[in-house]
């Protein structure tokens, strides 16, 4: 059953020391979620920990107090109260999960429809756009405090779960957070110039390597680009460098559904997809091959050569497509 905010206040009234986790390689609602949260909560005066497996990734790095994000410790720590943020089943926790030895209760705050609510009290609300849009209603219905640096963090998270507030999982309600947001002293432009328009040169590179190779399928309805260890060798790439990478392909006028194909170095390649289109459900498909996501953006960790996951999950895709358009 839905935990109400309540309640997940009232559990967070009773602990002291709280650790904070999201999923590996996190993105900006990740990140977002659990800057904001660990620092309303240190605000309330909570011994706070907020963990993810790769840590702070470097393009987040320009959000205020974000140092307080972590990599998990080597030696697993007890706590009163562990909260998993925007992770759409546990083990995409990784390691953060395994440095948390005791603790006594779990919440789960997301929103992901593939997310199988694991943990004792939990929200999921598959239609916000963002887990920061739910981690803001939170801190608003409680009455908790919203420092300044936890403003710009929800905003970052809303802003880029819902690609500047353009998808359709944009509501009302989402814009008016943002002008709540703004009214309180987030500087809208600052951080999307932080987002948007402050990449590596190696990002540029990057895409000057890949663009040439990007494959077409079923009249153009499937576009796909294919990232080598080579490659993010030879560029030094970092995990965030290659984030909204996809909206190149995805923008094409024909394309239904876009996918991306990392070489990940433990024999797996990491698939990312969008869709375009309610008919076709990238989430279902992702969850075929072990991951999930939501109806238009998923991603799924395969095992196999980039040639063998290439070919399999094209195919499923070419089937899909065929038979719902
Ligand atoms: P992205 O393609 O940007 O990495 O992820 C798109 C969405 O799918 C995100 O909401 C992300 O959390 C989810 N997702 C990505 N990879 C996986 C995965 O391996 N497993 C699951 N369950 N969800 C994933
Ligand atoms: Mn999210």
């Amino acid at each position: 059953m839905k935990a109400s905010f309540h309640e997940i206040a009232g559990a967070i009234s009773q602990a002291n020391r709280i650790v904070i986790l999201s999923h590996v390689r996190p993105d900006c609602d990740a990140i977002g979620s659990q800057l904001a949260l660990a620092l309303s909560l240190q605000q309330l005066g909570k011994e706070v920990s907020a963990w993810n497996e790769d840590g702070l990734p470097e393009s987040y790095r320009f959000l205020k107090k974000s140092a307080l994000i972590h990599q998990p410790p080597s030696e697993a720590e007890d706590f009163d109260l562990a909260i998993a943020l925007d992770t759409a089943n546990q083990e995409r926790l990784g390691t953060a999960l395994r440095a948390v030895r005791r603790v006594n209760l779990w919440i789960n705050i997301d929103h992901h429809a593939s997310n199988p609510c694991y943990g004792d009290l939990v929200y999921i609300d598959k239609i916000a756009p963002a887990t920061g849009q739910i981690v803001y209603e939170f801190l608003l219905s409680e009455g908790f405090p919203l420092p300044s640096a936890a403003a710009d963090a929800i905003y970052a998270a809303i802003s880029t779960d819902t690609g500047s507030f353009r998808y359709a999982n944009v509501t009302a309600r989402t814009f008016e957070i943002g002008a709540e947001l703004l009214r309180s002293g987030v500087n809208a432009a600052a951080i999307a110039n932080k987002l948007y328009e402050s990449y590596p040169k190696r990002r540029v590179q990057l895409l000057g390597q890949i663009l040439p190779e990007v494959h077409f399928d079923a009249d153009d309805q499937i576009a796909s680009m294919s990232l080598t260890k080579k490659t993010k060798q030879q560029l030094e790439i970092q995990p965030d460098d290659i984030d909204g990478l996809i909206d190149y392909v995805r923008s094409v006028e024909p394309v239904v559904v876009a996918i991306f194909f990392e070489e990940l170095p433990e024999g797996k390649v990491r698939i990312s997809m969008r869709s375009k289109d309610d008919r076709v459900d990238v989430n279902k498909i992702c969850s075929e091959f072990g991951g999930g996501g939501h109806p238009r953006a998923a991603g799924a960790r395969i095992r196999g050569s980039l040639e063998e996951v290439r070919s399999k999950v094209l195919q499923r895709v070419f089937h899909e497509i065929t038979k719902s358009l």
